[in-house]
């Protein structure tokens, strides 16, 4: 079994349940697994040792969508291709990237998962939750390949073609995802604990204004037998909220999925940024976990604060939704955000960031042994390089990540026991290949008539 050391001055820690940071550690590890954290330079096949490293437990990035998302970038900025500033959710993102699919040819498709898988790695992510459309299957390949641990979220639908109207009320007729489950159910048997469990399945009904009842009580049961957690999106914006209360005797989205039986631990809800004080307080109460998107929100003036959420009790991690997958970066706007929202300088401290990317983020996917960095845990590992000149002098290791750092400082990415990323670039290929190939498939959809009318403004 080969073994690995990685010196770290600081490494993350936690003691009887109390984070603190440890100084001038090793971390060993055996195969997959985290064999020891010690003071004394251990023996190992391949040594690590360079002063400035802060060695962190894999980020968990659990919502980000590397193919919709991307198809929008650079050019959705700026309040461009939003109408009265509404989500270009139904009316730009999931239109595009349904004809997208169709007009790509799978090793188009299979360029920009790669692309995709790049960033989230070079962002610092260890593992993903990624919903998608199942039209593009080639995520899963690209995750494989390249070896990040992967929650693929393939999407179910009431309705094959959610599409919004002006007023921003998603309509449709029937509640039928029978196509999309069969869908769902066949890339789980292809991809459920491939790579040596590295590959797994979510549950992804995709919204509550594009989902029936009959659709999401069935998805629950689905999941349960199958013991996969499930993620779909949540109050994402007032029309969503307006459309579930008309559609169901005035329930809140939140309410919902509590009467359908979906609001409970495994479930984990994107973003809820038109959430009462009450729906939270549910949220709380049933233990679901909210995931915390705060950039794309920012982007169209929605401020959408980690700390509302964590000060109602309810577990939150944070995801890039695709946007920008520099997660150290949303880390940070999830501070600068909660601090201007709530008014209060020690509003989303950096230790509680750091536990939602970590600890909390594992618990919500019920998996004990990742989010920490103890022996016998799985070797998922995010190295920062806290040496930079931008990050000194440096005082506390957890307020500079928050603070100073980004994903310029990723230094090592491991998976387990995998080195992905060493000093910064992705070692298991060409990243200047990867990104011309993903960039050259997303122009072909920006070339398309619909695209360049959805962002001529
Ligand atoms: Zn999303």
């Amino acid at each position: 079994m080969s073994t690995k050391a990685i010196f770290g001055s600081y490494v993350l820690s936690h003691a009887e349940g109390v984070q603190s940071v440890l100084r001038d550690h090793w971390v060993l590890i055996e195969g997959t697994r985290i064999a020891a954290v010690t003071p004394s330079r251990p023996q190992a096949d391949e040594i690590h040792d360079q002063p400035g490293r802060f060695i962190l437990p894999g980020l968990m990035n659990l919502h980000n969508h590397a193919f919709s998302e991307q198809l929008a970038r650079t050019h959705t900025e700026d309040g461009n291709g939003r109408k009265a500033n509404k989500s270009i959710v139904y009316t730009v993102l999931l239109p595009l990237s349904r004809r997208g699919i169709e007009i790509l040819s799978p090793a188009e498709r299979m360029a920009i998962a790669r692309l995709g898988v790049l960033q989230l790695l070079k962002g610092g992510a260890t593992t993903v939750m990624e919903p998608f459309r199942a039209g593009i299957p080639e995520m899963f390949d690209a995750a494989a390949e390249m070896g990040i641990r992967f929650h693929g979220a393939p999407y179910v639908f009431s309705t094959s073609n959610a599409q919004a109207g002006a007023d921003g009320i998603v309509r449709y007729a029937g509640d039928d995802g029978a196509a999309d489950l069969a869908i769902w159910k066949s890339l789980h048997a292809k991809w459920h604990g491939h790579s040596a469990g590295r590959i797994q399945l979510a549950m992804s009904p995709h919204a509550t204004d594009t989902c029936g009842p009959d659709l999401l009580r069935e998805c629950a049961a689905i999941a349960r037998d199958l013991g996969v957690p499930i993620t779909t999106h949540v109050a994402q914006g007032p029309e969503e909220v307006a459309t579930i209360a008309a559609r169901y005797a005035g329930r809140t989205p939140a309410e919902y999925l509590d009467w359908l039986g979906l609001m409970a631990p495994d479930l984990l809800a994107a973003h809820c940024i038109a959430s009462t004080d009450a729906d939270l307080r549910l949220m709380a109460a049933r233990g679901a976990t909210v995931l915390n998107c705060p950039r794309v929100f920012a982007r169209s003036g929605n401020p959408a604060a980690f700390a509302r959420f964590a000060d109602h009790g309810v577990r939150t991690a944070i995801g890039t939704d695709g946007y920008n997958l520099d997660l150290l970066g949303e880390m940070n706007a999830a501070s600068m955000i909660s601090k201007i929202t709530t008014g209060r300088a020690d509003a989303a401290p950096a230790p509680d960031l750091i536990d939602a990317v970590t600890r909390n983020a594992a618990a919500a996917i019920a998996r004990p042994d990742l989010g920490t960095i103890a022996p016998g845990a799985t070797a998922d590992l995010t190295v920062v390089n806290l040496s930079d000149p931008m990050l000194q002098p440096l005082y506390d290791p957890r307020r500079g990540l928050i603070a100073l750092a980004n994903r310029a400082n990723i230094d090592i990415v491991m998976v387990d026991g995998a080195i992905l990323v060493a000093n910064g670039r992705y070692a298991r290929g060409d990243e200047a290949a990867i990104s011309r190939a993903g960039a050259a498939a997303i122009q072909r959809i920006w070339d398309l008539p619909e695209a360049r009318a959805a962002f001529a403004g």
